[in-house]
């Protein structure tokens, strides 16, 4: 068991060439759950979909401008080293 389990999802501007960073799916769906329910529809568009149970197996790409839509862009503790500590 273990590490190969973590899949990857990221956002439609990784494929534009933009910067971003790796977050813990857990994180990302926190994040997503904290936003007005239009804000989080319309940022669920951006990345590829995943069941929010399947989140502690998930990392997710996000580029600078989507995290700071989700309001995650100033948390370095966001970023996907903390994955094994919540698994
Ligand atoms: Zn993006």
């Amino acid at each position: 068991m273990a590490k190969q389990w973590f899949r990857e999802r990221e956002c439609i501007h990784k494929d534009e060439g933009a910067a971003g960073e790796s977050y813990s799916g857990v994180f990302y769906v926190q994040a997503l759950q904290r936003l007005p329910i239009d804000s989080a529809m319309q940022m669920a568009r951006k990345v590829e979909s995943f069941f929010w149970a399947d989140a502690p197996h998930i990392i997710v790409w996000l580029c600078h401008e989507c995290a700071n839509d989700l309001g995650i862009a100033d948390m370095p503790r966001a970023v996907s080293q903390g994955v094994r500590k919540q698994a």
